[in-house]
């Protein structure tokens, strides 16, 4: 459970998680599937934890660099790294060194990042089990590009897991991937798919182990020099018949000896489904519904479900197979890798049999179990006709009917809700800014990024013309100002910036003369990925103000990183102040110099901002103190429904209501209650000159006495004025 703590520093506490992860020999674990990955890492004597977060696996990262203090005492090193590729090296200290170690990320973004060194650490392989946890980000709820870590598995010869989603099994799966790791001397990784990071369950829990060599058993020396072990020629010619050679029969044999792959017979032995173990759950959902599933819950066609999907072991798949008339293979994403290594085993072994997989499944998008139950429906009714068609029907029937009624009961299409940034959010301000630099200057590109700021591609603000990767909107603009009459404005965020901006954006835009326009969204965390803390935090002037602490003057910020690269062109502006943004936008799109203009945009994140100020306002009502809480309003009277300030604003609080006025026949604006008076609307109706109907109320709770007389005498002049 997430709670809050109420001091002055206030980040979500994973209080509860971290004594889930204290648990002992015998005790029950209750919880998340990610959280029970982290549980088995520890029960599995690893000495040193990283990773860069990133939805599903955020959990596992945040939750070991808040488990800091318990972790110290058993040795075991965690780091918050500021991207993948900087946790895959660490992997590196099991290269050499007898110490489990294990990195996570979200995938596939985060290992295309830190591909190099994953290639680079599979290539000499490792000593001490070493496991990378990979969130498959990948279907209906994904964020990300849709593509397949498989493929990264395959080209490096890193072994894959996919284990199925039960909390006992994911355990069980962790430890065996540093054994088998151990055993074949190969990184292992394990995707985790969004359900499987999120399935709720319970095992028995084991005692954790301290590593061997750890920070509390330092080794004293170094080992011996050994050339084969790194990554360079000609030590890679021979790691690379090393990886095929040894270390694949040897990963092969110990998934067999310790049954890592699960096999499970059935009724129907004529026929056969291999699946991948994160698919499992979903796969008995629609065999369930087809009535294939036996009163023990058991699948009643025969199913080999693949905990382990690289490499595959050629004669558990023949041992499958034989005797079967047909196979289905279930595998999610393309291509289909698993099914086109499974054909080249049956070929090469001569087994007649009819295989099928992605001609019954579409090639891409989520497996759910309407999907699944489709595909399962063409296989079984080709090799058993008449079986499950009255099932499909009972259950796929239904699906229609409802799809078919809310075509008729809505008879217009249901009006989009983009995502949309937070009430109050400091990075709204930039782009209402920027539309009105737009007015003035004309139409430019934009260069987005991943992050927060990434809501403004959507309505209102519709900004944006390519995203290319984190960090990568300066880089990914830098062929196009040749080309462009105004310069390309690429935004980023601090979170961004640090992840991979600095160096493949600023320093090359720097190296060539690059004469774009770059937003930095200084908001003083990764807040896209849960409002974790980057290097530059601490500066963050409104947290450092809110917070009570006095600059020292040296802290580390973007601004003295950017000067001491040598950017000339550089300036920090209040991102609520929305003229002053606006006038400085457009000062960086048309100033004579030449070279790199970088705009600091300031404004702490709200989400973080509130959960700090909540707890404060709230124990002082509880005391009985004043407490004054600022919002917004539309005064009805004024306002004359065009809306401008709504397509200049897209806040969640600023909608419209009817208009009591009856001569009124437009909607007019109006704030709701959940304005957090940022201030953005009165700023923004002042800067693009829209209509004076904006107000600020101040609601004052527990006012003194002088305070409550002068609002009477305020209010009695008021109506006697009104009645005047
Ligand atoms: S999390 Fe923070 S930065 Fe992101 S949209 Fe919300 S307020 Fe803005
Ligand atoms: S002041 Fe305006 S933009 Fe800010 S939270 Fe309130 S309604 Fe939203």
């Amino acid at each position: 459970m997430r709670q809050h703590d109420s001091g002055a520093h206030l980040e979500v506490s994973f209080h509860h998680e971290i004594e889930s992860l204290k648990l002992g020999q015998g005790e029950v674990f209750h919880g998340e599937g990610i959280l029970a990955v982290t549980k088995g890492l520890l029960q599995s004597g690893v000495s040193y934890v990283g990773g860069y977060q990133g939805s599903p696996i955020s959990h596992l990262l945040d939750v070991m660099v808040q488990a800091r203090p318990y972790l110290d005492t058993l040795g075991v090193h965690v780091e918050a790294c500021t991207n993948e590729s900087s946790a895959a090296a660490m992997l590196a200290a099991s290269i050499m060194y007898p110490v489990r170690g294990a990195v996570t990320w979200k995938s596939v973004v985060g290992t295309n990042v830190a591909s190099d060194a994953l290639s680079n650490l599979a290539s000499p392989g490792v000593m001490g089990g070493a496991l990378i946890v990979v969130g498959e980000d990948y279907g209906e709820g994904a964020s990300v590009i849709q593509e397949r870590t498989h493929a990264f598995a395959l080209k490096s010869a890193l072994w894959l897991m996919d284990p199925r989603p039960n909390l006992p099994s994911i355990v069980h799966l962790v430890e065996k991937a540093f054994e088998l790791s151990e055993a074949s001397n190969t990184p292992v990784m394990m995707e985790l798919r969004i359900r499987t990071c999120h399935v709720k369950g319970s095992f028995v829990a084991k005692d954790n182990i301290a590593p061997a060599i750890s920070s509390v058993h330092p080794q004293q020396e170094p080992p011996a020099f050994s050339y084969a072990r790194l990554a360079h020629p000609p030590s890679t010619f021979q790691h690379e018949k090393l990886k095929y050679e040894a270390r694949l029969p040897a990963a092969r044999r110990f998934i067999v000896d310790a049954g890592l792959n699960e096999q499970w017979d059935g009724e129907l032995g004529h026929l056969g489904l291999v699946v991948q173990g994160g698919l499992y759950n979903t796969l008995l959902r629609a065999l369930g519904e087809l009535g294939l599933v036996d009163a023990q819950g058991l699948s009643r066609i025969p199913l080999l479900v693949l905990n382990v999907v690289y490499p595959l072991v050629p004669e558990q798949i023949e041992g499958f197979c034989a005797g079967k008339q047909a196979v289905l293979v279930l595998e999610e994403g393309q291509p289909e890798f698993i099914e086109q290594e499974i054909a080249t085993t049956l070929q090469r072994r001569g087994l007649q049999l009819a295989l099928h997989g992605k001609d019954c499944l579409p090639m891409g998008g989520e497996y759910n179990a309407e999907v699944l139950l489709r595909g399962l429906r063409q296989f079984v009714e080709r090799h058993d006709a008449g079986r499950v068609a009255p099932q499909a029907e009972a259950y796929l029937q239904p699906l229609a009917d409802a799809r078919a009624q809310a075509q008729t009961v809505l008879a217009q299409p249901v009006p989009a809700r983009p995502p949309n940034f937070c009430t109050g959010c400091p990075e709204r301000p930039v782009f209402a800014a920027l539309k009105l630099v737009e007015r003035e200057i004309g139409r430019f590109h934009i260069s987005a990024d991943i992050g927060c700021h990434s809501f403004a591609t959507f309505e209102p603000f519709s900004f944006g013309h390519s995203i290319l990767g984190y960090g990568m909107s300066l880089a990914s603009s830098a062929g196009v100002k040749n080309f462009s009459v105004r310069r390309p404005v690429a935004i980023m965020g601090d979170g961004g910036f640090w992840h991979n901006g600095l160096l493949s954006g600023v320093s090359s835009a720097l190296l060539n003369q690059g004469d774009g326009v770059l937003v930095i969204m200084k908001n003083g965390y990764t807040s896209a990925t849960g409002t974790q803390e980057t290097v530059s935090t601490p500066g963050s002037e409104s947290k450092r103000v809110a917070e009570g602490r006095s600059a020292t003057g040296t802290e580390l910020t973007i601004e003295r990183t950017l000067q001491g690269m040598g950017v000339q062109w550089l300036k920090t502006v209040h991102n609520y102040h929305v003229a002053t943004v606006r006038d400085t936008l457009k000062e960086a799109m048309t100033s004579p110099y030449k070279g790199l203009k970088v705009v600091v945009a300031e404004g702490e994140c709200q989400l973080e901002r509130q959960r700090r100020l909540r707890p404060l306002r709230a124990q002082r009502l509880k005391q009985g103190l004043r407490s004054v809480r600022t919002r917004y309003g539309v005064d009805e009277d004024t306002c004359t429904g065009d809306h401008s300030c709504i397509r200049l604003s897209g806040c969640p609080t600023l909608t419209v209501r009817d208009a009591k006025d009856p001569l009124k026949t437009a909607p007019v604006a109006h704030v709701t209650n959940g304005c957090v008076g940022c201030g953005l609307s009165g700023e923004v109706a002042d800067a693009a000159v829209l209509c004076p109907s904006f107000h600020k109320i101040e609601i004052v709770t527990h006012a003194g006495w002088w305070e409550r007389l002068s609002a009477r005498l305020h209010a009695w002049a008021i109506r006697t004025l009104q009645g005047a």
